[in-house]
């Protein structure tokens, strides 16, 4: 017996519903027994906080809802919880009242972005659609904080058809990503009705779906489910691993059950002070994770949304990351450091530089051991105007449905074709006096 199955026998019993573990693996009896108050945190635990401490984390919760899945819990080292990277993803600090005048509820403008309710128009051809607005266990550092949890936003079937309808009358949408919350929380049967209904529409190639279910319970990814979502391939899973002791014998269950159903699947952590903000631990996590047929997506700088202040590190920490893990390990083992834009700008990669200089025909680059070297770039190389005329070029891309191509931002400012030679601010000045005809 593996020492979870012992704590996770002695929780069981003390939820007192049962006394084995016959319904440990029932995904359902587990969001019945969600753990949602400090009192019960501790009685399961056996830890107890003073009255202050207890008033404090009541007020927090109170503006921050709580839930953990026993099994969750179940990974909480509770001899050193204070310091346990499960317990501070999971359990509430006061800090999350603290807010700093830099942190904001909708910090990524997800819904000034919002065609319609659920939905996150920001990039060219994919959206966010927020199928559910409620997660198994309320990950502290959530980035959207100010909507889970919140019983009024579960959105009804009749908001989903409306990102349903906005889908189908935007075909430049090819890529649809089911967020929440977690999608995983609607029942087979619902899931099952938006997948169809996604699938049907001609110009959706992929779906994507973003959960944390294979990290705070595994056991929701049951046979009936990997039916469901076989039968709406090509379909992406993108999970939340942020710490390699999350991948237990469960996780890694799920996570070959899903791998098995053809399913590609990436990780997307978060870079979190007091939790995994170490190049030894991020390394460790992405070799994990590849181990287990998952490749390293994205590694998130902490977004500036309310309450998270206690999680944030320097962006230093992170690109002291990439230098560790760029070069040391396996290219498909790491992920690009992104910092999702305030205001909506939407995801920034960030990398460390390794392009030193450059003259006409050579480059100087360094590697990851610091080796210095020069790519010599070739004497010749004849540029071709490129008016967009695919038919007429050498090039021969003789492709159907490749569509209308129309640079969008920096891409627009490199091309030939497109006469932009400039981007400016909407509210600069040196252009409102111009069309004021006097200084601001
Ligand atoms: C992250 C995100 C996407 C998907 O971005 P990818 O870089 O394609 O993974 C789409 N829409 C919104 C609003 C997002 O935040």
């Amino acid at each position: 017996m593996s020492i979870y199955t012992k704590i996770q026998q002695a929780i069981a019993r003390k939820i007192g519903k049962s006394t084995e573990l016959s319904h440990w693996k029932d995904w359902r009896w587990q969001l019945r027994h969600a753990i949602r108050d400090i009192a019960t945190f501790e009685r399961l635990l056996g830890i107890k906080f003073d009255a202050e401490r207890k008033r404090e984390l009541e007020e927090t919760i109170d503006k921050f809802p709580l839930s953990i899945t026993p099994y969750y819990l179940s990974l909480i080292d509770r001899t050193n919880y204070a310091v346990d990277p499960v317990f501070r993803q999971a359990f509430p600090s006061p800090d999350e009242l603290q807010v700093t005048s830099c942190e904001h509820e909708d910090p990524l403008h997800e819904d000034a972005d919002s065609p319609v309710p659920g939905i996150t128009h920001r990039y060219p051809d994919r959206v966010l659609f927020q199928v559910s607005n409620i997660c198994s266990m309320y990950c502290r550092h959530c980035t959207r904080k100010r909507k889970v949890g919140d019983v009024d936003s579960i959105p009804g079937k009749d908001e989903i058809m409306l990102g349903l309808e906005y889908i189908r009358r935007t075909p430049v949408v090819r890529d649809v990503l089911l967020s929440g919350g977690d999608p995983l929380m609607l029942p087979d049967s619902h899931l099952d009705w938006i997948l169809r209904e996604l699938r049907a529409i001609p110009h959706v190639q992929v779906i994507r779906i973003g959960s944390r279910m294979p990290v705070v319970l595994p056991y929701r990814i049951t046979p009936g489910l990997i039916r469901v979502l076989s039968r709406y391939h090509p379909l992406w899973l993108n999970t939340h691993f942020n710490h390699p002791r999350e991948i237990t014998t469960s996780a890694r269950e799920a996570l070959s059950r899903l791998a098995n159903a053809g399913i590609p699947l990436g990780n997307q952590t978060v870079l979190l002070a007091g939790v995994n903000d170490c190049p030894m631990i991020i390394k460790t996590l992405m070799q994990r994770l590849v181990e287990n047929r998952v490749r390293p997506y994205y590694l998130y700088q902490c977004d500036l949304s309310e309450g998270l202040s206690h999680f944030r590190t320097p962006v230093g920490k992170g690109m002291e990351i990439m230098e560790s893990l760029v070069g040391h390990t396996s290219g498909f083992a790491v992920p690009t450091y992104v910092i999702d834009a305030p205001g909506g700008g939407g995801k920034i990669p960030v990398m460390p530089n390794y392009l030193i200089t450059l003259a006409t025909n050579k480059v100087v680059l360094r590697n990851y051991e610091g080796v210095i070297t020069t790519y010599q770039e070739p004497e010749k190389y004849e540029a071709v105007f490129c008016d967009r005329n695919c038919a007429d070029c050498r090039l021969e891309l003789n492709m159907e449905g490749t569509g209308e191509y129309s640079a969008v931002g920096i891409e627009r400012l490199l091309s030939d074709f497109h006469e932009t030679i400039s981007l400016t601010p909407e509210d600069n000045i040196r252009m409102k006096r111009r069309s004021n005809g006097r200084p601001d």
